[in-house]
C-alpha cells in the first residue's frame, strides 16, 4: 500500500518571522530598484549586477546563485518566457517588451522570494491588463492566506480571478511553495484548483505565491539551456511572486514594502 506523503511544513516563532521580514524586504526594496532601472536599452545582465550589489552591499546573499547550478542573482524573463529566464549581455529589453523580475535573498539562514513583471516604456493595452490581472489574482491568493483555511483555498482564489477576468492561460506544473530556511519547501502551492485541500494554514507557516498566466496557452515547454520555460504558442507572460507569513492578525506580506496593507485595504474596498 502506498501512502501519498504528507507534507511536512516548517513553523517559524515570531522571532524568525522578523529574521524572513528582513529577508523579505531586502527582496522588495531590490525589486523596487530594478522596477525603477527597467528601460528600453538596458540588458538584463544589468540588471543582474543592480540586485546582486544591492543585495551583498545590505547583508544579505543571493539565493538564486548556484542553485542547482543557476547562474545568476535574478531570473529575467522577457515576453514568451514564464520563468527561470538566465540575464544576458546580449539580451537588450526595447520598447513593449514585458519582463518577469525573479529575486530572492538570505539574511541570517532565512529566505525572501518576490517576483514582479514590469513593462518596457510603452505596450499594448492586452499586456497592460495581464499584468494587472496576473498581480491582482496573487493579491486574491494571499488574501486567502489565512490561519484556519486549506492551502488550495489560495489557487482556487487565484485561479477564480484570473477566469473573471478574461480567457489567459494558468500556468499549471509551477507554483508556490513554502519557505524559510531553504528557499523551496514542502507544499507545492498550485495556481489552480478546487477550494478546501490541503494542509490547513497555521500561524507560523510562510509560504511564496507565484502565479505565472499566459495570453495564450497555458502549455509551457523549458529551452535547451535547461532553465528557461516559455509559452509553446510565443504568446507573452505574467509573473507577481510574494512571501507570506500566516499570522494572528492575518497575512503579513514579507516581501511588500509596506507588509501588503495598501493591496488589501483595496480589495476589502
Ligand atoms: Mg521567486
Ligand atoms: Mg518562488
Amino acid at each position: 500500500m502506498f501512502k501519498r506523503r504528507k507534507p511536512v511544513i516548517q513553523m517559524k516563532t515570531p522571532e524568525q518571522i522578523e529574521l524572513m521580514r528582513a529577508a523579505g524586504l531586502l527582496v522588495g526594496e531590490t525589486l523596487q530598484l530594478l522596477r525603477e532601472a527597467v528601460k528600453p536599452g538596458i540588458t538584463t545582465a544589468d540588471l543582474d549586477v543592480i540586485a546582486e550589489q544591492n543585495i551583498r552591499d545590505n547583508g544579505g546573499v543571493p539565493s538564486f546563485k548556484g542553485y542547482h547550478g543557476f547562474p545568476a542573482t535574478i531570473c529575467a524573463s522577457v515576453n514568451e518566457e514564464i520563468v527561470h529566464g538566465i540575464p544576458r549581455a546580449t539580451k537588450v529589453l526595447g520598447e513593449g517588451d514585458v519582463i518577469s523580475i525573479d529575486c530572492g535573498a538570505i539574511v541570517e539562514g532565512w529566505h525572501g522570494d518576490s517576483a514582479i513583471t514590469v513593462a518596457v516604456g510603452e505596450v499594448p493595452a492586452e499586456l497592460t491588463k495581464l499584468l494587472e490581472v496576473t498581480e491582482e489574482s496573487l493579491w486574491h491568493g494571499l488574501k486567502a492566506g489565512v490561519a484556519g483555511a486549506h492551502l488550495t483555498d489560495m489557487s482556487h482564489a487565484i485561479e477564480s480571478h484570473i477566469r473573471s477576468q478574461g480567457r489567459y492561460g494558468i500556468v499549471e506544473g509551477y507554483g508556490g511553495h513554502g519557505i524559510g530556511t531553504e528557499m523551496h519547501m514542502d507544499p507545492l502551492i498550485p495556481n489552480h484548483g478546487a477550494p478546501g485541500y490541503g494542509p490547513i494554514l497555521e500561524v507560523g507557516m510562510c509560504f511564496a505565491v507565484e502565479p505565472m498566466v499566459n495570453l495564450g496557452t497555458k502549455d509551457t515547454v523549458e529551452l535547451e539551456d535547461g532553465w528557461t520555460v516559455i509559452t509553446t504558442d510565443g504568446k507573452y507572460s505574467a509573473h507577481f511572486e510574494h512571501t507570506f507569513a500566516v499570522t494572528p492578525e492575518g497575512p503579513r506580506v514579507l516581501t511588500a514594502l509596506d507588509e501588503g496593507r495598501e493591496w488589501f485595504a483595496k480589495l476589502e474596498g
